[in-house]
């Protein structure tokens, strides 16, 4: 069964871990982040983003695959479906579809727009038992077609949105979706810890994790980040070790083209990244 995410990042905030949310895009995706987060004994939260819910059909197909997978597989951990970057529209949609939790990303509003559309969701979502989380100050790089510039969030507006109930805060700290350029700065810790001091224990996350070096994860989870989302790197995961099979010819080999081999590698490689992120996060064994 579903679940919403306040209740594991409430913990992991409590216990001074973090929670990776893990992009999924198909069922290979899904089955090998559920099946890692089984076998690590490690709370799950699994993001789609509105391009990914058009790829796979729509947000029921991905609600009813992913509640079907929980009960075939036999998960047990807890696992919440979650929207990433929402808009307004597919913040309802994903409501309607079963989703246990929705990003509503009013970042690109004005704050007082930001405010009237995060306030009105919130109350929609906590009448399902659904969790909400809210963006201030946009998140940099591009994903899905909406451009960020990677600004850092004002503590003030943060403390505006956090004051709505929501139940945890996407705040920009200098990260960036994709990957990092090499001339990055790196997060802003002061930004991060004037952000804490006035929203207090709310969760806190901290999108584009690929590429983000261990010690500032690891600096930042101990700032109050208890949700961490990872996309980029397990799609390049899944490319190389597609790659590789591929360029070894194994494709070509008996019966190497059925689809069940050929997509292995890539599924194997991406249950090796996300067991590493449940590692560096801290959430092995706190199912
Ligand atoms: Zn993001």
């Amino acid at each position: 069964m579903l679940v919403s995410a306040t209740e594991m990042l409430n913990k992991a905030v409590s216990g001074k871990y973090a929670v990776g949310q893990f992009n999924i895009n198909n069922l290979e995706w899904t089955k090998a982040i559920l099946q890692t987060a089984q076998e690590n004994n490690s709370p799950v939260i699994l993001g789609v983003s509105e391009g990914a819910g058009k790829y796979m059909t729509g947000f029921k197909t991905v609600s009813a695959m992913v509640s079907a997978m929980i009960e075939e597989m036999g998960i047990t951990v807890p696992v919440a479906l979650h929207l990433d970057h929402g808009s307004y529209d597919g913040a309802k949609k994903c409501i309607e579809a079963g989703f246990s939790s929705i990003m509503f990303d009013g970042s690109h509003y004005p704050i007082e727009e930001n405010i009237a559309k995060t306030k009105e969701l919130v109350e929609i979502c906590h009448s399902k038992g659904i969790s909400l989380e809210a963006e201030v100050g946009s998140i940099g790089g591009e994903e899905d077609g909406v451009v960020g510039a990677g600004e850092v969030a004002d503590p003030n507006e943060c403390k505006m949105i956090a004051d709505l109930g929501i139940d945890f805060l996407a705040a920009g700290i200098g990260n960036i979706h994709g990957k990092y350029p090499e001339n990055w700065k790196g997060l802003d810790f002061d930004a991060l810890a004037a952000t804490k001091e006035k929203i207090g224990d709310l969760p806190l996350v901290l999108h584009g994790g690929t590429g983000i070096p261990a010690d500032m994860i690891q600096k930042a989870i101990s700032l109050g980040v208890a949700k961490i989302n990872v996309n980029t790197e397990c799609q390049l995961y899944f490319q190389e070790a597609t790659r590789k099979y591929i360029e070894a010819g194994k494709d070509l080999e008996g019966k190497g083209f059925d689809p069940r081999k050929l997509l292995a590698p890539g599924f194997e490689a991406i249950k090796v990244i996300v067991k590493e992120k449940m590692e560096l996060f801290g959430s092995i064994n706190k199912a």
